[in-house]
Protein backbone atom coordinates (compact mmCIF):
# COMPACT_ATOMS: atom_id res chain seq x y z
CA UNK A 1 0.00 0.00 0.00
CA UNK A 2 1.70 3.29 -0.83
CA UNK A 3 2.65 5.83 1.79
CA UNK A 4 1.01 8.88 -0.02
CA UNK A 5 -2.65 9.35 0.22
CA UNK A 6 -4.79 7.83 -2.68
CA UNK A 7 -5.13 9.88 -6.50
CA UNK A 8 -8.54 10.64 -6.92
CA UNK A 9 -10.12 12.14 -10.46
CA UNK A 10 -12.20 15.32 -9.41
CA UNK A 11 -13.52 17.71 -11.82
CA UNK A 12 -11.78 21.53 -10.95
CA UNK A 13 -14.10 24.24 -12.87
CA UNK A 14 -15.06 21.88 -15.67
CA UNK A 15 -11.55 20.16 -15.93
CA UNK A 16 -10.85 17.11 -14.99
CA UNK A 17 -7.95 16.61 -12.27
CA UNK A 18 -5.84 14.15 -10.52
CA UNK A 19 -5.64 15.48 -6.69
CA UNK A 20 -4.49 13.97 -3.47
CA UNK A 21 -7.45 13.33 -1.54
CA UNK A 22 -7.21 13.96 2.22
CA UNK A 23 -9.92 14.57 4.81
CA UNK A 24 -13.07 16.73 3.53
CA UNK A 25 -12.58 19.36 5.22
CA UNK A 26 -9.63 21.56 4.55
CA UNK A 27 -7.13 22.71 7.62
CA UNK A 28 -5.79 25.65 8.45
CA UNK A 29 -3.22 27.61 10.88
CA UNK A 30 -4.19 31.03 12.51
CA UNK A 31 -1.16 32.50 14.64
CA UNK A 32 -2.82 34.32 17.57
CA UNK A 33 0.77 36.53 17.31
CA UNK A 34 0.12 38.02 13.89
CA UNK A 35 -2.90 36.85 12.46
CA UNK A 36 -2.07 35.40 9.69
CA UNK A 37 -3.99 32.36 8.27
CA UNK A 38 -2.30 29.82 5.91
CA UNK A 39 -3.48 26.54 4.86
CA UNK A 40 -1.36 23.43 5.85
CA UNK A 41 0.12 21.42 3.68
CA UNK A 42 2.50 18.46 2.68
CA UNK A 43 5.91 20.58 2.74
CA UNK A 44 5.90 23.30 6.24
CA UNK A 45 4.39 26.21 5.66
CA UNK A 46 4.55 29.19 8.34
CA UNK A 47 2.80 32.39 8.80
CA UNK A 48 4.10 35.57 8.51
CA UNK A 49 5.88 36.09 11.74
CA UNK A 50 7.30 32.58 11.81
CA UNK A 51 5.91 31.84 15.51
CA UNK A 52 3.53 28.94 14.00
CA UNK A 53 3.75 26.56 11.40
CA UNK A 54 2.86 22.76 10.45
CA UNK A 55 2.38 20.49 7.82
CA UNK A 56 0.05 17.24 6.80
CA UNK A 57 1.69 13.98 7.26
CA UNK A 58 1.64 11.81 4.20
CA UNK A 59 -1.88 9.89 5.05
CA UNK A 60 -3.07 14.13 3.89
CA UNK A 61 -5.39 13.14 6.90
CA UNK A 62 -3.50 13.50 10.23
CA UNK A 63 -1.34 17.15 10.80
CA UNK A 64 1.42 18.42 13.05
CA UNK A 65 1.40 21.87 14.13
CA UNK A 66 3.57 23.77 15.79
CA UNK A 67 3.23 27.59 17.92
CA UNK A 68 0.59 29.92 19.26
CA UNK A 69 -1.71 28.59 16.40
CA UNK A 70 -5.50 27.89 16.53
CA UNK A 71 -6.38 25.41 13.56
CA UNK A 72 -9.35 26.65 11.32
CA UNK A 73 -11.17 24.43 9.03
CA UNK A 74 -13.02 24.79 5.51
CA UNK A 75 -16.00 22.18 5.22
CA UNK A 76 -14.74 21.43 1.86
CA UNK A 77 -18.31 20.66 0.23
CA UNK A 78 -19.70 23.44 1.42
CA UNK A 79 -16.26 25.58 0.42
CA UNK A 80 -16.03 24.41 -2.96
CA UNK A 81 -19.58 24.63 -3.94
CA UNK A 82 -19.76 28.84 -2.62
CA UNK A 83 -16.52 29.17 -4.96
CA UNK A 84 -18.62 27.64 -7.80
CA UNK A 85 -21.14 30.35 -6.78
CA UNK A 86 -19.65 33.62 -6.16
CA UNK A 87 -22.00 35.95 -7.13
CA UNK A 88 -21.53 38.80 -9.43
CA UNK A 89 -22.49 41.56 -7.42
CA UNK A 90 -24.16 41.85 -3.89
CA UNK A 91 -23.68 39.75 -0.95
CA UNK A 92 -21.24 37.19 -0.65
CA UNK A 93 -21.34 33.34 -0.82
CA UNK A 94 -21.67 32.21 2.69
CA UNK A 95 -19.44 28.82 3.52
CA UNK A 96 -18.97 26.63 6.38
CA UNK A 97 -15.83 27.08 8.20
CA UNK A 98 -15.21 26.47 12.01
CA UNK A 99 -12.84 26.32 15.07
CA UNK A 100 -10.77 23.08 15.58
CA UNK A 101 -11.21 21.84 19.10
CA UNK A 102 -8.28 21.84 21.24
CA UNK A 103 -8.20 18.47 21.22
CA UNK A 104 -8.48 16.88 17.62
CA UNK A 105 -7.16 13.16 16.88
CA UNK A 106 -6.24 14.52 13.22
CA UNK A 107 -3.88 17.47 14.95
CA UNK A 108 -0.65 17.13 16.56
CA UNK A 109 0.41 20.18 18.67
CA UNK A 110 4.01 19.72 19.26
CA UNK A 111 6.76 22.13 20.99
CA UNK A 112 8.67 24.05 18.51
CA UNK A 113 11.45 22.46 19.49
CA UNK A 114 10.08 19.20 18.66
CA UNK A 115 8.98 20.51 15.36
CA UNK A 116 10.48 18.78 12.07
CA UNK A 117 10.16 20.81 9.18
CA UNK A 118 9.35 18.85 5.76
CA UNK A 119 10.38 20.64 3.12
CA UNK A 120 9.09 17.99 -0.02
CA UNK A 121 5.59 18.61 -1.03
CA UNK A 122 3.66 15.18 -2.18
CA UNK A 123 4.39 15.50 -5.70
CA UNK A 124 0.83 14.89 -7.01
CA UNK A 125 -0.83 17.76 -5.05
CA UNK A 126 -1.03 19.35 -7.75
CA UNK A 127 -2.03 17.10 -10.10
CA UNK A 128 -0.56 15.39 -13.07
CA UNK A 129 0.23 18.36 -15.20
CA UNK A 130 2.39 19.85 -11.87
CA UNK A 131 3.71 16.57 -11.15
CA UNK A 132 5.07 16.73 -14.94
CA UNK A 133 6.56 20.12 -14.53
CA UNK A 134 8.21 19.59 -11.32
CA UNK A 135 9.91 16.59 -12.93
CA UNK A 136 10.97 18.73 -15.96
CA UNK A 137 12.52 21.10 -13.72
CA UNK A 138 13.64 18.40 -11.27
CA UNK A 139 15.63 17.05 -14.47
CA UNK A 140 16.62 20.82 -15.52
CA UNK A 141 18.52 20.91 -11.83
CA UNK A 142 20.14 17.53 -12.58
CA UNK A 143 21.70 18.93 -15.81
CA UNK A 144 22.36 22.23 -14.14
CA UNK A 145 24.27 20.24 -11.15
CA UNK A 146 26.00 18.38 -13.32
CA UNK A 147 27.48 21.29 -15.35
CA UNK A 148 28.71 22.81 -12.07
CA UNK A 149 30.64 19.38 -11.22
CA UNK A 150 32.62 19.27 -14.41
CA UNK A 151 33.12 23.47 -13.64
CA UNK A 152 34.48 22.63 -10.49
CA UNK A 153 37.10 20.21 -11.93
CA UNK A 154 38.45 22.72 -14.72
ZN1 LIG B 1 2.42 34.48 13.09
Amino acid sequence: MSQWAKLVETENYGRTVHVAKRNKDMKLLFCKHCEDIVKLSYATRYCQCGATGGHYKVDGLNAVYYGPAIPLGFANLSFRKALRSQPEFGKGTDYKAFVIPKVCPTLELVDVLDYIEVYEEDPREGGIEEMMERAAVDSNSKKTKIKNVFKNED
